[in-house]
């Protein structure tokens, strides 16, 4: 960091501003976390100097042999950790992972079944602003009106639209996800299944979320999120699948150039944090985390959609508060409570304003806060939104937690 202040004082205030941001608020967001020194580490090294174009004894470039050590680390620890046979651990993000998946299964105007954007999925799951919903015939299933994925209607849509590929994960899905009836309605239309686990890695990892690895065709997956690791993606699947759809040729050369060394290297630190027994308590602490702040906030008058939560977030409906998610979202940093809008299915106002606030527990969780604490959130939260004039009490509360579980750096 020194070095960054000598040379470039603009960027190292900008650094030390968000370094401040981060030690001051309570972070909500439900796709951030906190990451280990180490793996912030492994990230700021000179492996970022090294060009690896291929894969590990097959590269094309010289010099490849330590940096191989290290993607093979992260290969063989992430396949442990998921109990799978393959993985491809250089996509540079999650929506670079379901590309190449995208690239290696379907080809442009095939036909392919993902959750819309408008219920919870992602912009990479056939949307028709992003690549998946331009270049291939992108159909979308939701959610009942209690909040949950109707799978009797997906398989129905999916006898309907015929797709290649079925597209299961969600970016704003509080409830589990069942990989096993997903593969079900795959076989019974013809269809092959991919999974997109980004959100609930972390979670899968720590044995608190079913696995896709036993059904789907291919599993993709952020590695920053629940799984707490460097800002990047990755591709798992079966040994077969792997050579039937060519993974490894889908990310190199189909959709990236040289892997970033560093950020694998980082992963590598990740999983072997994520295979420590400790990881599973902490993935067991989001969950029940995210519980109680769903409780503490129902207690209080809000409502939550569908009821609770199974995993690490929950979709806050604002509707009966008069009060949109983005005036919502601007109350809550007030008093330094970080959380972003989020529009609530068939939510009827537009996705810049919304009637909902999306919350999440990964990052709290890893700085050590547990139930007693999301009872705090869920008071300081109500007041914010229904007892405005009381903010300043809002604004203690939030500084008495922040300060008792300070960030390592
Ligand atoms: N898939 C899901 C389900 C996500 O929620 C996200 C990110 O929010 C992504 C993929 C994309 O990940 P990235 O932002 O790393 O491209």
């Amino acid at each position: 960091f020194n070095d960054i202040e000598k040379f470039d004082p603009e960027i190292a205030e900008a650094i030390r501003l968000e370094i401040g941001r981060q030690k001051s608020h309570i972070e909500l967001i439900a796709s951030e976390n906190l990451v280990s020194n180490a793996v912030m580490a492994a990230m700021g090294s000179p492996l970022t100097n090294k060009y690896a174009e291929g894969y590990p004894g097959s590269r094309y470039y010289g010099g490849c042999e330590y940096v191989d050590i290290a993607e093979n680390l992260a290969i063989d620890r992430v396949k442990k950790l998921f109990g799978c046979e393959y993985a491809n651990v250089q996509p540079h993000s999650g929506a670079q992972a379901n590309m190449a998946a995208f690239y290696a299964i379907v080809s442009p105007g095939d036909s392919v079944l993902g959750m819309s954007l408008a219920h919870g999925g992602h912009l990479s799951h056939g949307s028709k602003v992003n690549i998946s919903g331009k270049y291939f015939h992108s159909f979308t299933y939701g959610v009942n009106e209690d909040g949950y994925i109707d799978y009797d209607e997906v398989l129905r849509l999916a006898k309907e639209c015929k797709p290649k590929l079925i597209v299961c994960g969600a970016s704003a899905y509080a409830r589990e996800i069942d990989f096993k009836r997903f593969r079900e309605i795959a076989d019974e239309t013809g269809a092959y299944l991919m999974a997109d686990i980004a959100h609930v890695a972390g979670l899968v990892a720590g044995g608190v979320h079913m696995s896709p690895i036993p059904y789907a065709h291919v599993t993709t997956s952020t590695t920053h999120k629940t799984l707490r690791g460097p800002r990047g993606g990755m591709i798992l699947s079966s040994a077969e699948n792997a050579e039937k759809f060519n993974f490894n040729k889908a990310v190199f050369p189909g959709i990236q150039g040289g892997p970033l060394m560093h950020v694998i290297a980082a992963k590598a630190v990740c999983f072997k944090e994520a295979l420590q027994d400790d990881f599973k308590v902490y993935a067991q602490d989001v969950v029940k985390n995210a519980s109680a702040l769903a409780d503490g906030l129902i207690q209080r008058g809000f409502e939550i959609f569908s009821g609770g939560t199974d995993n690490h977030l929950m979709l806050v409906d604002l509707r009966n508060l008069g009060v949109t998610g983005k005036d919502c979202e601007k109350m809550l940093d007030e008093a330094n409570i970080t959380c972003n809008k989020n529009s609530i299915p068939n939510d009827t106002t537009p996705a810049s304003i919304t009637s909902g606030i999306r919350l999440g527990t990964p990052a709290v969780t890893t700085r050590g806060m547990k139930e007693k604490e999301m009872d705090i959130i869920a008071e300081a939260i109500h007041i914010l939104v229904n007892d405005h004039a009381n903010k300043n009490r809002a604004i203690q509360l939030v500084k008495d937690i922040t300060d008792k579980y300070p960030l390592g750096y």
